[in-house]
């Protein structure tokens, strides 16, 4: 988290890095012109189908890349771009990137997958959310079933009715909705009767022990068998080990997303990876080894 401390912001880079203080005004002021500098960038993790192993969608996760100190983890800069607005313009640039991609790789004839981004609280209850999305999509001649949304409980939590509604207008264009980092937060099973989500993801937090904490596995194995109950798809997302993936696919887990099987990739990577080049012809190093 972008911890507030005075002036500054407390940001740390990667896991290595040692956390420094900026000024919050600083970075608020850089963030404010990292679109139009060009400066953020889309990577997209690979999503796998547990019954045939193949690559059956993507997660788009942003990046800043600060021209001074590095990359920057969404961690740090979406809280601060959700509390400024900047979530507005920095959530357009991702569905329009998304957008653009799909239909490059369409015309270039690539199998695509369908492709999901995450939605922020504010971006979420934005007037013309419904209205961007349609008009990007239309703009890009991209069908709307490839186009994913990852919300969260507490997200909708905030005014349920409001919630459904734009729900329901988005499933009514054809788009996916899935629920993000379930479990964690404010959850109400109320949620998944009453929002029309058609996937459920597991917060990695449960993922992480599930072969040494009996209560993670329980909660894993309980939420597999209810979301198929409902009807629902089920994700588990931060699978880093063989052992882990084991036991998702023995509860029947339909997705699976991780390191296990692929970090982010950069979006000339994953086209890679489309295409069906596994070793990709980014020399970039891993992301996650990799401060400015
Ligand atoms: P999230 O949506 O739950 O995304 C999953 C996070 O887990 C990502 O972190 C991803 O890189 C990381 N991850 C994937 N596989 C593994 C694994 O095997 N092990 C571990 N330890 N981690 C794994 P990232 O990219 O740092 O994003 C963090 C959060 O920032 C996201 O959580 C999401 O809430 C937010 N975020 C990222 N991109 C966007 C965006 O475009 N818009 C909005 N509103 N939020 C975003
Ligand atoms: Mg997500
Ligand atoms: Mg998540
Ligand atoms: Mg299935």
């Amino acid at each position: 988290e972008a911890k507030r401390q005075g002036g500054g912001v407390i940001i740390r880079y990667s896991e290595r890095s040692e956390p420094r203080q900026i000024n919050r005004l600083t970075l608020e002021s850089d963030l404010q012109r990292a679109i139009e500098r060009g400066e953020l960038r889309l990577h997209l993790q690979p999503q796998v189908d547990l019954d045939t192993g193949a690559m059956s969608g993507a997660e788009a996760l942003l990046r800043w890349e600060h021209p001074r100190h590095g990359l920057v983890s969404p961690m740090q800069f979406i809280p601060l771009a959700e509390e400024v607005g900047l979530i507005i313009p920095m959530g357009r640039w991702v569905l329009e990137t998304v957008a653009t991609q799909l239909a490059h790789w369409q015309q270039q004839g690539l199998p695509v997958v369908p492709v999901a981004l995450n939605i922020s609280a504010r971006q979420f209850l934005h007037a013309e959310l419904v209205e961007d999305v349609r008009q990007i999509l239309e703009g890009h001649g991209v069908a709307p079933s490839l186009l994913e949304l990852e919300l969260t409980e507490s997200l909708m939590a905030r005014n349920p009715e409001v919630a459904v509604q734009i729900l329901r207008e988005l499933k009514a264009m054809g788009l996916r909705l899935a629920l993000d980092d379930f479990g964690t937060g404010y959850s109400s099973l109320a949620h998944l009767k009453r929002f029309p989500i058609d996937t459920l993801k597991i917060d990695q937090s449960f993922v992480r022990h599930v072969n040494e904490d009996g209560d993670d596995a329980a909660i894993i194995n309980a939420t597999i068998r209810m979301a198929h109950s409902l009807g629902l798809n089920v994700v588990a997302e931060g699978v880093e080990r063989e052992d882990q993936l084991e036991h998702l696919k023995r509860q029947r887990c339909d997705y699976a997303q991780g390191y296990f099987f692929s970090r982010p990739l950069s979006l000339e990577r994953f086209a890679a990876r489309l295409a069906g080049d596994e070793s990709g012809p980014d020399p970039a190093p891993a992301e996650a080894g990799a401060p400015g």
